[in-house]
């Protein structure tokens, strides 16, 4: 449907979901973020022609990374950004996986349950590659964490593009088997250690130098849960068998990155995929398709709004990251590895495009923001941000 039509149903929705659930900052911001974008209440700008022949009054977008107004060229910006550097090998996709009874750990501690889950798959990968029986070499990943599955329920996984093939401590270039990065069930077995042993290590409150932690770091049982629970839990789970998906390569990474990335910016679902609102229930397109037996599924207004909430990250998480090769840290390795896929160094100078120029590569009949009269470019030249109060600051 246009553009607009989640900030519809929040609009006639979240105050009533406000007033029945005991929503959280998190949401509540995001709520309000969405409901007010590219309205009076978020302040606004004035663009100008540098030849001074026209001046337009435009309300400012909110950039919350929830909104869907918003997002579109920032998930563009990033996905320039990661293709820039991309090594000219096939890459795997793989999909990490955690129990479901562990949501409610994610829900109390968002951010930092993010974080392990992050490092306990990227630690699993890059140890078992680095093995010498293995591939014995360092892999460029670049990793995306998602919690929602296809009909925007709590699921949480992690997409890991990973390239086919390593740098050795000798920075020679070794290509893995396409067919066969590893073998899936060793590297199961490996992250639900790893991630169990991470969640167990966070409740601890001081370090093992008997530092105290800060208190974000520090893991929070859910409330309904006393601490050997947990632990007998996580022991529970450290028996059962883990779900870890490895794919044959892809010829190409963009194809796997679009896919992975195209969600960073801007909420669970894009509003393309909003076939229908009729003020009261929301009807869905797949991203998937093929995977279903019918091409929709629709949902009650509010629990959409619930759904959506509920994926919104904690603020300061990032939900995409870059390993191995791709890290900054190795851009000595990358440009080895690159020489030997004849590419030229990763030039972290090269400017990426600027808004203007990728809303005109993704739009090419977008001319909202050039002058009706010379067709110059306008330029922003007054900002206003005089936002009315958020409500969970009137609420406080
Ligand atoms: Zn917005
Ligand atoms: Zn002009």
């Amino acid at each position: 449907m246009k553009p607009g039509t989640v900030q519809r149903i929040f609009d006639d929705h979240f105050p009533a979901v406000d007033a029945s659930h005991r929503l959280d900052e998190r949401s509540r911001r995001a709520a309000w973020n969405i409901r007010t974008c590219r309205t009076p209440a978020q302040g606004y700008h004035i663009d100008a022609c540098p030849n001074g022949d026209y001046r337009i009054r435009l309300n400012n977008s909110c950039k919350h990374r929830a909104c869907p107004l918003c997002g579109v060229t920032e998930t563009e910006l990033w996905l320039e950004r990661q293709s820039a550097k991309e090594l000219r090998c096939p890459h795997h996709q793989v999909v990490f996986t955690s129990p479901d009874s562990l949501r409610v750990f994610w829900y109390w501690n968002r951010k930092l349950f993010t974080n392990l889950y992050f490092r306990a798959a990227w630690h699993s990968l890059r140890e078992l590659l680095a093995g010498e029986k293995r591939l014995g070499a360092l892999p460029g990943v670049i990793a995306v964490f998602q919690s929602w599955a296809d009909e925007q329920q709590v699921h949480l996984h992690l997409h890991f593009i990973v390239t086919s093939g390593g740098l050795t401590p000798s920075g020679k270039w070794i290509p893995a088997d396409p067919e066969y990065l590893l073998p899936v069930a060793v590297l199961a077995a490996k992250f639900r250690g790893k991630f169990l042993a991470y969640l167990r290590d966070a409740f601890k409150t001081h370090t093992v130098t008997g530092k105290a932690k800060a208190s974000n770091q520090v893991l929070v049982p859910p409330p309904n849960m006393r601490m050997q629970q947990c632990l007998n839990l996580f022991n529970k789970l450290g028996r059962q068998k883990w779900h870890v998906q490895v794919e044959p390569a892809y010829v190409q990474a963009h194809g796997i990155l679009k896919y992975a990335g195209r969600y960073i910016r801007r909420g669970p679902l894009s509003e393309r995929r909003i076939r229908a609102y009729n003020g009261k229930r929301v009807t869905i397109g797949y991203a998937h398709p093929e995977k279903h037996t019918r091409p929709t599924f629709s949902l009650d207004a509010q629990d959409f709004v619930l759904r959506f909430l509920s994926h919104v990250p904690e603020k300061g998480t990032h939900c995409a990251r870059v390993y191995g090769l791709y890290h900054s840290a190795c851009r000595d390795k990358l440009n080895q590895a690159r020489s030997q896929h004849s590419q030229p160094p990763y030039d972290r100078e090269a400017e990426p495009p600027d808004t203007h120029e990728l809303l005109h590569r993704m739009f090419p009949d977008f001319t909202g923001d050039l002058c009706p009269h010379c067709h110059a470019r306008l330029v922003t030249v007054f900002v206003e941000r005089h936002a009315n109060s958020p409500p969970w600051r009137k609420a406080a």
